[in-house]
């Protein structure tokens, strides 16, 4: 296609911790590139997830949720939410229906305006609640902040979001696609693989277990027949919660390498074979390799 006749730009999508944001980016681009989890926190880089619609490519900013910052990685996290902001097209905020405007969703509207930018509004989970609830929290938001459009969405159940696509796609600036055409993320595949075992770990571990938790992707090797064998090292802060993550007779780690595999395979469409250590570093949270992996700040 020529320059002339495409479109391709950066929509920043950010909201409380929570409220959808990577279900409705992974709805949008049409496959999965970012992990989700009923736990807040689940995002912590700034994933890119990229959606084509005719001559339109659209790079979606996956951020982590903004939320009031205390530790190294939770500053850096809200860091990467701003910049991402500042530096899109476009920006969307989301807005839980079920949460309505708490502190965070508030905090976040003072943000935007002291930075000048108007985003698209998109109220997500209109799945569960009242419609009644619904035209409510849409006038209370449009009476606190000025929105370039408003939408009604679920991510889960794709409802709404196809009409949220086009209107996204109308305010992206003409201009050459960033990205192939067949390329889903700009994350490595050896990046994405770790996020997918770190989602299991969400999904399956409870408390502050999650949050002590980095995955590194050490080795991949492909074959002939197609297949790739994985291996990755799980980091946890403590010993106590290396035996937690291991399980009683290696049950847990069994589990989340078994709904790790099936998920990637799923993913890359090939077989995979996978193969989990889990090792103590107290620190990695204060680790500057490890932001520089993740595209995340150390200093801030
Ligand atoms: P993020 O932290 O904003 O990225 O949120 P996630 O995408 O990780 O989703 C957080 C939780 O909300 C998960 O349990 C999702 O399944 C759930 N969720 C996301 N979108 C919807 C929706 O449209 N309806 C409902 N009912 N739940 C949703
Ligand atoms: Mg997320």
């Amino acid at each position: 296609m020529s320059e002339a006749t495409t479109r391709c730009g950066f929509v920043a999508v950010i909201g409380a911790p929570n409220v959808g944001k990577s279900t409705l980016v992974n709805r949008l681009v049409g496959t999965k590139v970012s992990i989700v989890s009923p736990k807040v926190q689940t995002t912590r880089a700034r994933i890119v997830g990229i959606g084509i619609s005719g001559d339109t490519q659209i790079a979606f900013l996956d951020l982590p949720g903004v939320f009031a910052p205390k530790r190294r990685l939770d500053r850096a996290m809200v860091d990467a939410a701003w910049r991402g902001a500042v530096d899109a097209d476009e920006t969307l905020l989301l807005v839980d229906a079920t949460r309505g405007i708490d502190a965070n969703t508030d905090a976040i509207l003072t943000g935007l305006a002291e930075r000048k930018i108007e985003p698209v509004l998109a109220i997500n989970k209109i799945d569960a609640v009242k419609r009644t609830a619904l035209l409510g929290l849409a006038a209370d938001l449009n009476a606190r902040a000025t929105f370039a459009a408003t939408f009604m969405v679920s991510a889960t159940t794709g409802d709404g979001t196809e009409a949220l696509m086009q209107h996204l796609i109308g305010r992206m600036p003409e201009g050459p696609w960033l990205y192939p055409a067949d390329q889903p993320t700009d994350m490595s595949e050896r990046l994405l693989a770790a996020e997918v075992t770190r989602e299991q770990v969400f999904l399956q571990l409870h408390q502050e277990l999650p949050y002590s938790v980095a995955v590194e992707t050490e080795k991949w090797e492909d074959f002939d027949d197609g297949s790739a064998r994985i291996e990755q090292v799980i980091y946890v802060q403590r010993d106590g919660q290396r035996k937690i993550v291991i399980g009683e007779k290696g049950a847990r780690i069994k589990a989340i390498g078994a709904g790790a595999r099936k998920e990637l395979a799923a993913i890359l469409d090939r077989k995979i074979h996978l193969f989990l250590h889990v090792k103590v570093a107290e620190d990695w949270s204060e680790k500057r390799d490890f932001y520089r992996a993740w595209g995340l700040e150390y200093d801030v």
